[in-house]
């Protein structure tokens, strides 16, 4: 049966980090799909090789900016329902370039947000059409080391460009719902790692620049903390959310995985000065790597600048979506580390050309 005749989910920014893994994770649970990526400078339509030959999935070349484009999918694939990841998403750039940020995050979503209100009232939108829009623990803002974890009722205080342009996509969102009756939910989480993360992102780069022998770059003193996630149980989550989620509800997603940045710097540099340690063939691939000269990955490290606006802390209170929707982390930091330090060792042709 062709895509279309089987009312797919429609994800946008699917060739990316998490949308790949999205849709890895619906086809894996039988569902249709049809990705819709621009495919930017983040996106790797290699991401996707693992379901590329499968029937029950279609993808299409478009930016989410593009309204006839939008109309176009709608009516062709009549989905029945949408998660949007479509984003620019990489802090540092948004500081660098704001407006690519506002005219995909802001504009993109409030084009996604029309042509999906278009499609849901003809006729031939299905049922219970629902609308996920995929968001990030950023837009709360910054906390204190005694603070409490973001809820869902934490107020917004984004500060970077990317995080202003995602806390307007969310309330883009949030009015179309309230405004329209557009079915929406949206999703907060915390940062994400794993298989097929853009190696600008802190832990490919640190992976990546160990494998090369280059500097591994820590912002400041490497105080700031995080939340960490690994890519498939956020896929999970939401996979969850849009089939049992509320209309019109928030979720925070997260990982109860907080670290400071040099605290997983130093434990990325471990974990890998083991892989060397346990397998002598690293070395012969690896030629520029510090282990190969009797050096430890922990030399790499230096400490640069600190970020303009560097938020101090995020922590994701992510009891509601455990309570009402029963979802847990499946991985631990241990395990989702191991599978991406693994993926990375093993993929370096996906990698290698990312980083010119
Ligand atoms: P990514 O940068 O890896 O992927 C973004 C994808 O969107 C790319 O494939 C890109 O080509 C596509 N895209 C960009 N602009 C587009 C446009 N105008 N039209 C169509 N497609 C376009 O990002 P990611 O890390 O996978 O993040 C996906 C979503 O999840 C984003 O909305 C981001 O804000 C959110 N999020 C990310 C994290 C994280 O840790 N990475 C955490 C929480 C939430």
């Amino acid at each position: 049966m062709a895509v279309a005749e089987e009312r797919p989910i429609l994800i946008t920014g699917g060739a990316g980090f998490i949308g790949s893994a999205v849709a890895r994770t619906a086809t894996a649970r039988g569902d249709a799909v049809v990705i819709l990526d621009a495919l930017t400078y983040a996106a790797c339509i290699d991401n996707l090789a693992g379901i590329a030959d499968n029937r029950h999935y279609a993808f299409e070349k478009g930016d989410i900016r593009d309204r006839a484009c939008l109309d176009r999918i709608f009516s062709t694939y009549r989905p029945r329902s949408v998660i949007h990841l479509a984003a620019e998403s990489h802090v540092d750039r948004s500081i660098d370039a704001p407006s690519a940020f506002i005219d995909t995050n802001v504009t993109g979503t409030f084009q996604l947000l029309e042509a999906a209100c278009a499609y849901r009232d003809q006729s031939h939108c299905p049922e219970g059409f629902r609308f996920l829009h995929v968001s990030t623990d950023e837009v709360y803002g910054s906390l204190s080391a005694g603070d409490p974890a973001f809820t869902e009722t934490t107020r917004y205080e984004p500060n970077s460009p990317y995080s202003a342009s995602k806390a307007g996509s969310d309330h883009l969102v949030r009015a179309y719902q309230h405004t329209f009756g557009l079915q929406v939910t949206t999703s907060n989480c915390s940062n994400n790692y794993g298989p097929y993360q853009f190696p600008e992102k802190l832990i490919p780069l640190c992976l990546t620049r160990i494998l090369d022998g280059g500097q591994i770059p820590v912002y400041g003193d490497g105080s700031n903390i995080r939340d960490w996630l690994y890519v498939t149980d956020h896929a999970r989550g939401i996979a969850n959310i849009l089939e049992s989620g509320k209309a019109g509800e928030v979720y925070n997603i997260g990982g109860h995985n907080e670290w400071a940045n040099l605290d997983i710097v130093r434990l990325l540099c471990r974990v890998m000065d083991e892989r060397f340690a346990a397998d002598e063939a690293l070395a012969m691939r690896f030629p520029n790597a510090p282990q190969s000269r009797g050096a430890n990955s922990d030399a790499l490290i230096e400490f640069v600048t600190d970020r303009a606006g560097h938020d101090w802390r995020y922590a994701i209170d992510a009891s509601k979506i455990e309570r009402e929707l029963g979802f847990v982390p499946d991985e631990t930091f241990e395990t989702g580390l191991a599978q991406t330090v693994d993926w990375y060792l093993n993929n370096e042709a996906w990698w290698r050309p990312l980083l010119s």
